[in-house]
């Protein structure tokens, strides 16, 4: 039986991820990576990557946004186009289910794309030149207990093609690679 594990595009490809500064946080995502990809490797686990909702539609350049600015017909039909060669991908492979077993799906809390029990959210928005209230809205900004936008698109489509695939975060799909 080959095990499949599908991930977020920057678990595999950090530079479609935006701009950051916060060099604790770098760090221990980079370390849930690498115990992430030790265990596919260990468990000899196929992978297969999710697109990246934002770098596809801003590219490279873009700034952090807030789930409030992705939360939009626009953004979530990007998300179902850009999804669609995976979900056909993942119903073939559910079809044969003697030969595989998808493992789940692993997500990044904390996106406003790709969180599952965590996303950013905020009064955020306009221009930053002459922005008087720009503290402000940097201030607004919290994590709530939700999932971000491409993650719900994704959650919908498994639904509708009626494909039981669980959704878990690094630290949880790290467990759970442990225990098989
Ligand atoms: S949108 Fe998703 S895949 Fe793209 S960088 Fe953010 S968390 Fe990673």
């Amino acid at each position: 039986m080959e095990k499949i594990l599908v991930v977020t595009h920057c678990i595999l490809n950090r530079s479609s991820k935006v701009e950051r500064y916060n060099i604790e946080e770098i760090q221990e995502e980079n370390q849930l990576r690498k115990e992430l990809l030790n265990e596919v490797i260990d468990k000899d686990i196929e992978l297969l990557q999710l697109p990246c909702p934002e770098f596809t539609m801003y590219g490279s350049k873009r700034w952090g946004h807030v789930k409030d600015q992705f939360d939009n017909p626009f953004y979530r039909k990007n998300c179902r186009e850009i999804l669609e060669a995976l979900v056909e991908q993942l119903k073939e492979y559910d079809a044969n289910k003697d030969k595989f077993q998808i493992l789940g799906i692993v997500a990044i809390d904390g996106s406003p794309s790709c969180g599952y029990n965590l996303t950013c959210k905020g009064k955020y928005g306009g221009e930053f030149g002459g922005c008087v209230d720009l503290d402000e809205k940097i201030d607004s900004i919290v994590m709530e207990n939700e999932a971000g936008v491409f993650m719900e698109e994704l959650m919908m489509l498994l639904d509708k093609n009626n494909l039981k695939i669980e959704i878990r975060t690094i630290k949880d799909s790290i467990t759970y690679l442990k225990n098989l």
